[in-house]
């Protein structure tokens, strides 16, 4: 059957993951802006380091795509990007315009887990407002696990199927994990912990790579606690889950928007 063809905007873009078909692959989900109503889509797998610099792209850019049924994937938003396909359109929406199109789209995490209780199938992903952010806390990511290790050392000096100029380089394993601990919006919530997949927080701890695990910790608590979560924000994160059945009900935060408190951004474009 022919792809589909889809436009996306990206709002998401999670760490770099090691993977036994390309060594390492990345999880790409966004808003899909080609359907009579906007509706959330996962990208997977993108092996995105292997990506050649015309089909690269930023958070908040929208994409063209062809997209496949993900079979081995059955969450609703799950598909199967054809990666020769992707084309980037233009600069990075700003905070209005994303505004317009995610605001209207808050749920609350209570919501989107209860869902799941009812259809382990249902909604894997969601945009939500912390009602308070109690804390962020950071732990030393445990490495690679012996499987990933022999993921990435299969890859490692091989060219890449996508970009054959290019040699793999290993993926790192993070530094640290660290995870919000919060309330969400629906009254009666007992909390949430969910662990930070967003690539941004492993490339800021890469630019962090010279300093005490004390001093780096304090950095990432400053931009995404005290920075992120600040009540001059009006924060929201964007929430994913597991495609392995038995973790289906992990949410994790893949992304944060989060601009500033008394914007209206949201209910004025349209
Ligand atoms: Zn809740």
């Amino acid at each position: 059957m022919a792809a589909e063809k889809a436009k996306v905007l990206v709002a998401v873009k999670a760490s770099p993951e090691p993977s036994s078909t390309y060594g390492d692959t990345v999880c790409v989900a966004g808003i899909r802006l080609d359907r009579s109503q906007p509706e959330w889509i996962r990208l997977y797998p993108i092996p995105y380091r292997q990506l050649a610099d015309p089909k690269t792209f930023r958070k908040f850019v929208v994409i063209d795509v062809d997209i496949n049924a993900s079979p081995r994937d059955p969450r609703p938003e799950s598909r199967r990007p054809v990666l020769e396909s992707i084309v980037p359109q233009g600069q990075p929406w700003g905070n209005r315009a994303r505004g317009a199109l995610l605001e209207p789209m808050v749920t609350t995490m209570c919501h989107l887990r209860a869902g799941l209780d009812a259809d382990i199938n249902g909604p894997s992903l969601g945009i939500v407002r912390p009602a308070t952010v109690k804390r962020l806390a950071i732990t030393n990511h445990p490495g690679w696990t012996g499987a990933q290790t022999r993921s990435i050392a299969n890859f490692i000096g091989q060219p890449s199927l996508l970009n054959p100029d290019a040699r793999l380089i290993p993926l790192e394993a993070p530094r640290f994990e660290a995870r919000y601990e919060y309330t969400c919006e629906e009254s009666g919530c007992k909390g949430h912990k969910q662990r930070i997949l967003d690539w941004e927080l492993v490339a800021y701890e890469r630019r962090l790579k010279s300093q005490s695990d004390e001093l780096a910790r304090a950095s990432i608590k400053d931009k995404f606690f005290d920075m992120i979560c600040s009540p001059q924000r009006r924060t929201h994160f964007i929430v994913g889950n597991f495609a392995d059945a038995t973790k289906r009900k992990n949410f994790s935060v893949l992304g944060m928007y989060y601009p500033p408190a008394g914007s209206d951004y949201g209910a004025t474009l349209f």
